[in-house]
């Protein structure tokens, strides 16, 4: 029996098309904004958290993977909202196929990017991201591109059992080792990690051995959220594989017959595979965070000092810290990270004092922060005389 069935697409005209999120989304992806062309995907993974009833309004979501919506005016929206924003890291576009084939409007929106010097990541489970290699090299040159290539496992049995008609990870891999050849920052993302059946030292390890391989720098893993509709099926994929899983999942995500699960695993569970997945990045020189890009000019020193906190808000999520400590990096992260003037010339002028001054760093947090303003300067001024 094919896997395929009917496919539609409905052309539509959007109203937006660029989401500006509050913060940036660190420390995962770096992103303030967010642009997708298509609504629903062919590929319909069993595990996609696009299916959820979150991420599909009120579309019943078993439509997912048959109609396919196409925001045909994607690219002149773009092309007149974008310089509107601050150049922050933007997120565009979607490869999947055949919508972008016939399309193009992932292509579009990286020409609209490039013109406007923003600098750009994508997440990406699609080679054919690669036919855009000459745009995504021209944005890298002007600006910056990270990718992530999304690939929950390299392990056969996996892939057909939750994402049969997803591209093949050989050919994703490959795709990895095009975009790396050209000079651009790649890695994996690897999410879902499925629970009891790929979250294992041999299955991780086996992903971050490829993604060396193939020229990638980090591998960044998440665990499966579960979310209505995409619940089940998960569930159902999992029990096909084998029966024994499917009680083995609802007791990891308390989930009870007839009840719903939680949204993801434990914080223990988490933690764990994080610590693992550091562990093995580490062994094979890979890291487990994606690197941030920082702008040039005077804040570029809030960047940095913003990324070092919201890399200790993971750190701590690993080591299972209370949660008001975790919260209190997140809220001084987002506040150095948004502050309109040098934190390193506050520092100057006024030490610690003045550091205080923004929004939830106390005393503490004045000094920690402090201690990497120094330093950022000493690690500058080397830089600099190296440089001369
Ligand atoms: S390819 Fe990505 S977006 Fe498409 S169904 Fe699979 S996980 Fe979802």
């Amino acid at each position: 029996m094919s896997v395929y069935s009917a496919l539609e697409f409905q052309e539509v005209r959007t109203r937006k098309i660029v989401n500006v999120h509050k913060h940036v989304d660190g420390p995962w992806f770096w992103g303030k904004y967010t642009a997708h062309p298509y609504v629903g995907c062919r590929s319909g993974c069993q595990f996609c958290y696009s299916r959820g009833s979150r991420y599909l309004g009120r579309r019943d979501p078993d439509t997912f993977d048959t109609l396919i919506q196409v925001k045909i005016n994607a690219v002149e929206l773009l092309r007149k909202e974008l310089p509107r924003l601050e150049h922050e890291v933007i997120s565009v576009g979607d490869w999947q196929q055949p919508a972008e084939d016939r399309y193009l409007l992932s292509r579009g929106m990286l020409a609209v990017v490039r013109d406007l010097g923003f600098p750009l990541f994508i997440v990406e489970r699609s080679p054919l991201l690669v036919r855009d290699l000459d745009l995504l090299g021209e944005i890298n040159r002007g600006a910056w591109v990270g990718v992530l290539v999304s690939i929950s496992n390299v392990d056969p049995v996996l892939k057909r059992a939750f994402e049969p008609r997803s591209p093949g990870v050989k050919r994703r891999l490959q795709a990895m080792a095009k975009l790396a050849d050209a000079g651009i920052l790649v890695g994996t993302s690897m999410m879902p990690i499925l629970p009891l059946v790929g979250d294992d030292e041999g299955h991780l390890e086996d992903m971050v051995r490829a993604t060396k391989d193939h020229g990638g720098i980090c591998v960044l893993g998440g665990g499966l959220t579960m979310d209505g509709v995409q619940a089940k099926r998960t569930l159902e994929a999992a029990r096909r594989l084998d029966p024994a899983l499917k009680a083995r999942w609802r007791e990891l995500y308390d989930w009870e017959v007839g009840g719903k699960p939680s949204y993801g695993p434990p914080g223990a569970y988490n933690a764990r595979l994080g610590l693992l997945l550091r562990e093995l990045c580490a062994r094979h020189g890979l890291l487990d965070r994606l690197p941030r890009y920082i702008p040039p000019g005077p804040l570029a020193v809030n960047k940095r000092i913003a990324e070092r906190l919201f890399l200790k808000t993971y750190d701590l999520e690993l080591e299972q810290a209370k949660d008001y400590r975790i919260w209190a990096y997140r809220k001084a992260a987002w506040a150095v990270d948004e502050w309109p003037e040098s934190i390193a010339e506050i520092y100057k002028v006024q030490g610690e004092a003045g550091l205080r001054e923004l929004p939830g760093i106390g005393k503490s947090l004045a000094g920690e922060i402090a201690g990497w303003l120094r330093e950022d300067n000493n690690e500058l001024r080397i830089t600099t005389t190296n440089l001369e």
